[in-house]
């Protein structure tokens, strides 16, 4: 028997790479980070939840791609339809977030106590 915390950890590995490129005469500097999982650990994986920066993120991605949408449109007298469309988008996304969030503690307190057998592939709580 192994805690599921311990082994989604595990079979969890994070890597980051840094690549140098251009596009359409601009170069710069790539950074990207990969995340890689084995099948175990990703069935093992804890209670998912959303953090401030990727509300912050979501929230600055609607905003650039709303001005950049109004600002590609032919017919600009549309663009309180656009935003209506790009607000509701957020507004759901926001609201799965924090209703994850707010169950993320009681869920986490199930997952720890989460073991798996290797022998047979069963999960059992304890
Ligand atoms: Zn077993």
């Amino acid at each position: 028997m192994q805690k599921c915390s311990v082994i989604h950890e595990g079979g969890t590995s994070t890597g980051s790479s840094v690549s140098f490129g251009g596009v359409g005469g601009n170069v710069g500097a790539f950074g990207t980070s990969s995340t890689s999982q084995t099948t175990l650990a990703k069935k093992l994986a804890p209670p998912p939840r959303m953090g401030v920066v990727a509300m912050i993120f979501l929230t600055l991605g609607v905003l650039f791609f709303g001005f950049l949408g109004v600002g590609m449109m032919r017919d600009p007298g549309a663009w309180w339809i656009y935003w209506l469309f790009m607000a509701a988008i957020c507004a759901l996304r926001l609201f799965i977030g924090i209703k994850r969030n707010i169950v993320y503690a009681e869920k986490m307190e199930s997952y720890n106590r989460l073991w798996f057998c290797h022998r047979c592939g069963e999960v059992s709580s304890i």
